[in-house]
């Protein structure tokens, strides 16, 4: 089983996303030209046909890049175009792995942040002091004497 989003996935993936794009941006042309032609009713008939085509030009490719783009994402199988359980979630387990991944990353990143800010909270407060046993005087972690009565630790 591989475990990589196959060449052709990524494929249909970028080009569902192209599609996309050409489909939106023909679709908000139609805003544009209206707005340019407003009041303009000289060819209006034509204007509106054309805009109409483009309008629903540019959301059939919307939605069909965003049908490719799902089926580059998660697959035939994972997308629901091929029902087939098995296969689906073989399909599938790339890209969930891939999300699992990115967000494994954020909270990996987090946790050096946290690991870095509690170590140095650990180093501010592990200053280790000697306690002579027989005067109680606190002296530094390397002293060999007591430096009030001098006893050898
Ligand atoms: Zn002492």
């Amino acid at each position: 089983m591989s475990r990589q989003i196959s060449e052709e996935r990524q494929t249909a993936y970028y080009a569902g996303m192209g599609m996309m794009i050409v489909g939106g941006l023909m679709f908000f042309s139609t805003f544009v030209t209206f707005a340019m032609h407003f009041g303009d009713f000289s060819n209006f008939e034509s204007n509106a046909k054309s805009e109409m085509y483009r309008a629903f030009g540019g959301m059939a490719l919307l939605v069909l890049g965003r049908i490719v783009m799902g089926i580059g994402a998660r697959g035939l199988a994972g997308s629901g175009v091929i029902l087939d359980p098995e296969q689906a979630r073989q399909d599938v387990e790339p890209y969930s792995r891939m999300a699992g991944g990115m967000l494994k990353d954020v909270l990996d990143e987090a946790q050096i942040k946290i690991g870095s800010a509690e170590s140095q909270k650990a180093e501010a407060q592990k200053i280790v002091v000697l306690k002579c046993l027989s005067c109680e005087t606190l002296n530094q972690e390397d002293a060999k004497f007591c430096k009030q009565c001098g006893k050898k630790f």
